[in-house]
Parts: C-alpha cells; sequence; structure tokens
C-alpha cells in the first residue's frame, strides 16, 4: 500500500508547475521546458487547439446566424462582458460570461477574462511596446508605490529575447520614452496619418506621431517557420483565431513550442485552488486543483511554480493559499497582498474630420494603426497631475452608400460606394497611480462554483484621472485643430475601471520585503521557490501595453530559477 502511495505522488510530481496558460503562462512553459524541466501546465479553462479550436476563424459574414452581431438576450444576460468592443458572435466562445465566474464589485469593474487556454492571448489586440526607465524610475521620482527593484537595462536583453520569438512589427524610432526593439518591418502608415504626423512633427518638439508597434509578423523569420507561423494577412479578425500564427498567441506560439519537447504537460480544465506549503521545508511543495469537469480534488507537486493566471486570479488563488505559517495568503507577511492595484485610463477619445486629402483613399485592411507615446512629465513635472498617457490615433476614408433603391441599383451601388472625407479618432491610454485603497480580497461569504472564495475588486479613479483626462481632451483637441481638423469631438466615456483589461499590482515588486511581496527576480520575498510574472507583479503601470514586459520578465525569471536550482542541486 504504501509503494503504492509512493508511486500516486510520483505520478503527480514535476520539475515545475506553471498556473495559467495564456501571454505569461506559455512563456513559463516555454522556458521551463527549454532547460530540460519536466512541467506541468494547470489551466482552467477548456483546451484550444491552434487551428483546429478556431471554430470562427474562416467564416464570412454571411455564414454568421446573427451576421456576427449578438443577440439581444445574449447582451443582456452579459452586460459586463459586452462593453468589451472584441465580444461578438465571431468571438463569444472565447470569453468568460457573466453569469459563469461571478465576482463582488465594491465599486463598478468591467472584469474581462478569457478562461481557455491561451487565455487572453488569443483576444488581445496585439500592441507591443517597451517601457523605458521613465517607468521603471517613475515611482522613486514622483514619489508613489514603492521603487521598482529593476531598471530598463535589467529587462533589455529580455525584451529582445521575446521579441525575436513572438515577431514584433515597428519603426526603430529613437523615442527615448520608447525604447526600440528588435523590430520586423512596420506597417504603413496612411496618406492623412502621415500627414497628421508631419503636422505634429512641426509644431510640437516633444510629441511625435508612429506607427504601432505590434506582435504580428510582418516578415517571417526561421525562428517563426520553425514555429508553424507565417506571415500575416491582414485579415482583421485576429481574436476569432489566426489559423496562419500570424499574430503572437500562446496556441500559435510557445503552448506548441513547449509541447515538441516532450516535457510538457498540459492539463486543461483544471482550477487551481491554492498552493500548498510545507512548514518544515519553508517551501511551496505544490498547488490544489479542481477538475472543472468532475469537480474531483487533486494535488500536484513541484520544486518550483510559477503563478500566471492573470493579474486578478493570481491574487485571488495565492490569498486563498493560507497555511499557519501564512494565515492571510502565501508570501503575505506585511499585509499588502491584494493592494496597490492599479489600470490604465482609457476613457476619453477625441474624433474630427479632415476634408484634405480628397483624392487619395485607403486600400485594404491593417490589424494596427498609429500611437503617440507620452509626451507630459516626461523629463519633469509640468502639469497638475502625475504621470501621463499615451494616444492611439488613426484615419478613415469614409464610404457614402446611398442605400435606397432595390435590386441590381442597389447592388450597385453598395459595391461602389462614392467616397467622403476622412474621419481621425484617438484614444488615450492614462497611467495610473496604485493606491492602497484600490485593492481587491477575498469575499469569504460568497463562493463561486468551484467552492473558492469570490474575489472583492474595489478599485476607482482619482483626482489625478480626472485632472489626466482633462487634459488629453485639450491637447488632443490642439492636436487636431493644428492639423485642421474640423469637427472635433471629444468623448469623457466615464467607463468603470477595468475595460482597459491592463489590470495590475497586488503582488508588486520591490527590494523590501516590508513593503512589497516580491523581489528582482519575481520571487515571493517569503516563499522563493514561487514566481508571479504576470500583471500581479508590477509596481506601477507606465501608460504602454503590458503584455510584451510580462513576457520578458517571465523569461528572464525562469533564467534565474533554473540557475538557482542547479546551485542548489534541485
Ligand atoms: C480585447 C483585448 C485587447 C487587449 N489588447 C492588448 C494589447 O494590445 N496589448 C497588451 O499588451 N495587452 C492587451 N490585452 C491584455 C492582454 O491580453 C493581457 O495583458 C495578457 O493576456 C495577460 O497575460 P496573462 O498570462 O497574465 O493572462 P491571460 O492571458 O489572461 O492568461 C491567464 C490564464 O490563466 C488561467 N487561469 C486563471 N485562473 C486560473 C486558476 N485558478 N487555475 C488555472 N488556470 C487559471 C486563465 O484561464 C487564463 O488562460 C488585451 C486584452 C483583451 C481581452
Amino acid at each position: 500500500m504504501a509503494n503504492l502511495a509512493v508511486d500516486a505522488v510520483k505520478d503527480m510530481t514535476y520539475d515545475a508547475i506553471v498556473i495559467g496558460s495564456g501571454i505569461s503562462g506559455g512563456w513559463a512553459a516555454k522556458e521551463l521546458t527549454g532547460y530540460g524541466l519536466k512541467t506541468l501546465v494547470l489551466e482552467r479553462g477548456k483546451e484550444v487547439k491552434h487551428i483546429k479550436d478556431y471554430p470562427t476563424t474562416t467564416k464570412n459574414p454571411w455564414e454568421f446566424e446573427h451576421r456576427g452581431q449578438l443577440p439581444l438576450e445574449v447582451k443582456n444576460q452579459n452586460p459586463i462582458i459586452s462593453k468589451c468592443y472584441a465580444f461578438y458572435e465571431g468571438t463569444e466562445h472565447f470569453f468568460v460570461k457573466d453569469a459563469e465566474h461571478p465576482y463582488v464589485q465594491e465599486k463598478p469593474f468591467d472584469w474581462i477574462r478569457g478562461y481557455q487556454v491561451g487565455g487572453k492571448s488569443l483576444l488581445w489586440a496585439r500592441q507591443t511596446q517597451r517601457w523605458s526607465d521613465f517607468d521603471f524610475e517613475g515611482p522613486a521620482r514622483d514619489g508613489f508605490a514603492v521603487d521598482w527593484p529593476i531598471r530598463y537595462a535589467d529587462i533589455a536583453p529580455w525584451y529582445s529575447y521575446v521579441e525575436k520569438f513572438a515577431g514584433i512589427s515597428g519603426n526603430k524610432d529613437g523615442v527615448p520614452q520608447l525604447p526600440d526593439g528588435e523590430f520586423l518591418p512596420p506597417h504603413e502608415m496612411n496618406c492623412v496619418e502621415s500627414f497628421f504626423q508631419k503636422q505634429v512633427a512641426s509644431k510640437y518638439k516633444d510629441r511625435q506621431v508612429i506607427m504601432g508597434r505590434a506582435a504580428h509578423i510582418t516578415a517571417p523569420q526561421p525562428i517563426h517557420l520553425e514555429q508553424g507561423r507565417a506571415k500575416c494577412q491582414h485579415r482583421t479578425i485576429c481574436e476569432r483565431g489566426c489559423p496562419f500564427g500570424g499574430y503572437f498567441s500562446s496556441n500559435a506560439s510557445t503552448i506548441p513550442w513547449a509541447a515538441k519537447t516532450g516535457l510538457m504537460t498540459l492539463r486543461p480544465d483544471s482550477v487551481v485552488h491554492s498552493l500548498i506549503y510545507d512548514e518544515a521545508k519553508g517551501k511551496a511543495t505544490g498547488v490544489r486543483a479542481i477538475d472543472a469537469n468532475t469537480k474531483e480534488e487533486m494535488e500536484f507537486y513541484a520544486k518550483i511554480i510559477f503563478v500566471n493566471a492573470a493579474a486578478l486570479n493570481t491574487n485571488l488563488i495565492l490569498l486563498n493559499s493560507t497555511s499557519s505559517r501564512f494565515p492571510n495568503g502565501l508570501g503575505n507577511d506585511n499585509g499588502l497582498m491584494g493592494k496597490y492595484v492599479a489600470f490604465h485610463n482609457y476613457r476619453a477619445r477625441v474624433s474630427a474630420d479632415y476634408d484634405g486629402h480628397l483624392d487619395s483613399t485607403t486600400d485594404g485592411r491593417r490589424p494596427n494603426s498609429p500611437y503617440i507615446p507620452r509626451f507630459r512629465n516626461v523629463y519633469k513635472q509640468e502639469t497638475g497631475f502625475l504621470r501621463g498617457y499615451a494616444a492611439g490615433f488613426n484615419a478613415r476614408r469614409n464610404n457614402v452608400t446611398n442605400q435606397d433603391g432595390l435590386g441590381a441599383d442597389l447592388k450597385n451601388s453598395l459595391l461602389n460606394p462614392s467616397l467622403g472625407g476622412w474621419s481621425v479618432g484617438s484614444h488615450m491610454m492614462g497611467e495610473t497611480i496604485p493606491k492602497e485603497s484600490n485593492y481587491v480580497a477575498l469575499d469569504k461569504s460568497k463562493t463561486d462554483p468551484y467552492g473558492m472564495p469570490q474575489l472583492k475588486i474595489s478599485i476607482d479613479y482619482d483626482a489625478n484621472d480626472e485632472k489626466m483626462t482633462q487634459d488629453y481632451i485639450e491637447q488632443m483637441t490642439e492636436m487636431f485643430a493644428n492639423a485642421g481638423f474640423t469637427n472635433i469631438q471629444a468623448k469623457d466615456s466615464k467607463q468603470a475601471p477595468g475595460l482597459d483589461i491592463h489590470e495590475m499590482g497586488g503582488v508588486r515588486m520591490g527590494n523590501d520585503p516590508k513593503t512589497s511581496l516580491l523581489n528582482k527576480w519575481n520571487q515571493l520575498h517569503a516563499c522563493n521557490n514561487v514566481f508571479v510574472t504576470d500583471g500581479a507583479s508590477m509596481t506601477s503601470t507606465s501608460t504602454q501595453n503590458p503584455s510584451l514586459t510580462y513576457m520578458a520578465f517571465t523569461a528572464r525569471a525562469v533564467d534565474y530559477a533554473v540557475k538557482e536550482m542547479k546551485k542548489m542541486n534541485l
């Protein structure tokens, strides 16, 4: 009997466990198996195999029952997720429905999730900018949160490393606050976007309009072909899953790469409940999980554990990992776990018309658009609010279709629209300040379908965000007016936090165990065989999109963890 029990434990024992198979978990799996570690990836959602499990990827608009729209009934049942622009008939199977996984909104928060192999990597908008020392030095300079324990030089080689594999397109723009990377050829601007770029350059010394940097293969390199990925076809229906692997997803890239080593066991439908802490060893020895189909409780064991369940779920799992040594959550000696959560302020948009360049139009589609890097408070504090915002920008020529008429006339008019003027649009992407009062915690009075406490979310804007929103509207309005755009309209949607889908923090990095949870290697100060390399680990939020930084932190942390294991002969 004793031998049987030993064998059973052996069967459940790996070198490493990764929780979550999204952008960061996929990278952890690839790197750990790349170093020869037998790795178990536990994913709460269903299996999504590249190509095979993209049911709508080749559908034409008329092949959808509702022509791509969602019926009112679905929208009414899903008021939260329906706010996300990427949720439609072609993608609804990749989003968590509101009723399936409840959470407690102490303050309004739109929590957008994708529970499946690949996580939100299937759905993301693929914008990938490096952060810079203006970000990593931000908290120390401006006196908020805690100092980051790293600087740009620590992470720069890891950005290069992940960029080459993932495939990032862009220009080398030489903007100090947006370091250049290892770029594939950029997408092109259209003539009005280039016009605006020149207008801004001629009128503002501190502002640039550049082409967005995006995780699209514009010119496949041998490393991409080796992954079975091909050139992006500009279909612009990426969020349905790309059969070409033209954009980066875990499903097309890191997960199959890890699988090829023969060292990865991927277990979908496995909801991680908590980490197991062994007091005598002073380490985490494994995880408890629940089979999503049978509700069977399981335990798995490993020498190191990477928690990559996405920012808020990582907080939930760690807070739920209690023991007599850690009654408030694994590694949570200072009581700060779940606090200092921040996000991106995406509230405002400015749009306008343009009556120039009427002799030109656009042709084809482009899965990307121009970007205006942060220009406020970069070198010094110059406004009444802290930090700054970046902005997206795009211009499009309008078609004017005459929908009057019938039969051949109508068909002809729809197929041969006449051209109207140009429309231009911009949206803000503001940094928010992590604060103790913006937090997540467990609500033990409410449980989810797996018996786990629900997450209580209490996150809000503050006066800094209000001033920043106003400034974006004023500055973008001025930039548009200076370019000769007309009919300028600004809108503050006042959307709740969450819809930016860039929530970060709660398990922040820092030098001092008294004020942070993780050290500079993303390793829990108080339990050194547990690593957190998703958004939960972020000390502050920058204005740039975060996922490339999660990839780089993950690869860097695995490299460190494996070297430490070797030193300790593990
Ligand atoms: C529409 C949209 C547009 C976006 N655009 C951009 C963009 O342009 N640029 C950018 O940088 N980011 C963007 N994002 C955000 C980006 O998708 C996330 O930052 C990124 O996916 C986070 O990676 P992750 O590994 O932390 O989490 P995810 O990719 O969400 O993966 C987490 C995984 O963990 C699993 N999991 C959760 N809980 C458990 C549990 N208890 N047990 C087991 N598994 C669990 C989940 O099912 C999921 O598969 C966008 C997101 C969306 C939805």
